[in-house]
């Protein structure tokens, strides 16, 4: 089964082209990361390769090692930046695996034991909230 082609109106396309605002914690030349504006926990952010690519499924491999690197950055500073014990790394492919936006995406989340996430695509944050988280976590990355 062929998966539709990359749709480059997608809004992660559009935060890439800077035709939609983001919170911005990181970027290079390959890759670029976010704050998740329905967050699961403070400081939820999403990490995705400049280069199109629908998902995991439809994506060059030589895109996955920076995004995998970004990944592990930007779970490192968001552990420190939240002093959170853990973090979550997770990905959906297609619609029936619970993927909303096609542009390949990490969700790096901090967790803390037992503490409930909020739902996935559930509440809108705080602009001011995310604002600061974002600067918590660049702060953490240390720029
Ligand atoms: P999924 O495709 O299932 O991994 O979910 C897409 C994620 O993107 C959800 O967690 C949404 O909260 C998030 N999201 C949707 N629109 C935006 C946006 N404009 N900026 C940041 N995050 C977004």
């Amino acid at each position: 089964m062929s998966a539709p082609a990359y749709d480059n109106d997608n809004i992660f396309a559009k935060i890439l082209r800077g035709e939609l605002p983001a919170h911005k914690v990181y970027e290079d030349d390959d890759t670029f990361a976010f704050l998740d504006i329905m967050p699961r926990a403070d400081g939820h952010t999403l990490v995705i390769p400049k280069r199109p690519a629908r998902n995991i499924l439809d994506a060059d491999p030589a895109l996955l090692a920076p995004v995998m690197a970004t990944t592990q950055k930007i779970a490192r500073a968001i552990m420190a930046a939240f002093a959170a014990p853990g973090i979550l790394v997770q990905q959906f492919n297609e619609a029936d695996a619970g993927q909303v936006v096609f542009h390949l995406h990490f969700h790096v989340i901090p967790r803390f034991g037992d503490q409930k996430l909020r739902p996935h695509t559930g509440q809108m944050a705080d602009q001011a909230v995310l604002a600061e988280n974002a600067e918590k976590i660049r702060a953490a990355l240390g720029g």
